[in-house]
């Protein structure tokens, strides 16, 4: 069990500085970064993405290539497995490295129940966070957090610039990577004019697009076996705004698939005209993950912080530990609640 202790971390080693603007929170994180002599242990959140593994191999390698001592403690997804290169991404540590500082990046520092690659309890060093969660409480020694920006690995290029490191494919790639995954390959509506230019500053410096999603879009059969059945559990509610779908263990087993198939699945269901919610239920028996989304003038991240979890407006998730039969009722109280706020609105 992870170390849950925010407030004594915040106290020892950070502060709750108003942002400085942009720029300046950008050149006060490299600045922190390129102060420290010891390590640097790069971390992002549990269940890693394309953008938390992306913005750790770009930092990670633009501190490597500024002589910097990189530990980047990461179980990676054996999707995305095609990108790190050997030895370069560490299992998660067991004891913190003495006099290491910790870059959290697409995650908030002071919840270390999501971070992951190690235990932030343990850790009296500086802290370094770059993230674009809204609900980042914006503590750290130093940190940039932008909820405007759709990536973190678009914000953890301008870090590269400001640290002077010398950009190459092997940076940009990884961080394009990051901007694809949240953006939904550029086909949101968080996508900023800015991200096109930081998408075309890494494209210029080598990001292999065409490698990049190639392999992103392969699928292992037991994706597909997996998702027959996931499909038969799908339902229509709250009128038809809202669609839900949900896996558990039987499935998988039936499947011969791993959780990691069910990531995208999400992303289907959101796709059912007429919707304004999407819920895929993992079950692990004795708790319930939710990834929600939503669109219009739905929050996912509302149903979600009902729920005890966080996220953005549009993409959001929730650790219920509760069975399922108990989470439903719950769920469906979160999301008439949503429904009745965004009516109002209209
Ligand atoms: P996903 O559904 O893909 O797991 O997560 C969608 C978004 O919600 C991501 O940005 C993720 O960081 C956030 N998220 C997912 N689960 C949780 C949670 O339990 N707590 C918080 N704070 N955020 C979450
Ligand atoms: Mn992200």
């Amino acid at each position: 069990m992870k170390h849950r202790s925010p407030f004594i971390l915040a106290q020892m080693t950070t502060q709750n500085l108003p942002s400085q603007g942009y720029a300046e929170d950008i050149q006060r994180v490299a600045a922190a970064l390129l102060a420290h002599s010891g390590p640097v242990v790069v971390m992002a959140h549990e269940n890693p993405d394309g953008d938390a593994l992306g913005s750790v191999l770009g930092l990670s390698r633009a501190l490597r290539a500024l002589g910097k001592t990189v530990i980047a403690p990461m179980t990676v997804p054996q999707y995305l497995a095609f990108l790190p290169r050997e030895g370069e991404i560490s299992p998660p540590l067991t004891e913190w490295p003495a006099g290491a500082l910790a870059a959290v990046l697409d995650v908030d520092n002071n919840d270390p129940v999501r971070v992951a690659g190690a235990d932030l309890g343990s850790l009296s060093g500086p802290v370094v966070n770059i993230d674009h969660h809204g609900t980042n409480q914006r503590r750290a020694t130093a940190g940039v957090v932008d909820p405007s920006k759709p990536a973190a690995a678009m914000m953890v290029a301008d870090v590269v610039d400001a640290l002077g490191a010398p950009w190459s494919e092997e940076i940009a790639t990884p961080l394009m990577l990051g901007m694809l995954t949240d953006t939904g390959n550029f086909s949101f509506d968080s996508v900023t004019p800015e991200a096109f230019e930081t998408a075309a500053r890494l494209r210029a410096h080598g990001a292999k697009i065409g490698w990049l999603t190639d392999g992103l879009r392969q699928n292992s059969p037991s994706y597909y076996l997996l998702l027959r059945e996931v499909l038969g559990t799908m339902e229509f509610t709250h009128g038809g705004l809202v669609v839900m779908a949900r896996v558990d263990e039987a499935m998988l087993k039936r499947a011969g698939a791993t959780w990691e198939d069910v990531e995208s699945y999400v992303g289907l269901l959101r796709n059912a005209a007429g919707t304004k919610l999407a819920v895929m239920v993992k079950d692990y028996a004795d708790r319930v993950k939710l990834s929600l989304r939503s669109r219009g003038n739905v929050s996912a991240q509302n149903v979600a912080v009902a729920l005890g979890g966080g996220g953005h407006v549009p993409a959001a998730g929730a650790t219920v530990l509760q069975p399922y039969a108990a989470t439903r009722p719950l769920l469906d109280a979160a999301i008439d609640t949503e429904l009745a706020r965004a009516a109002l609105e209209e």
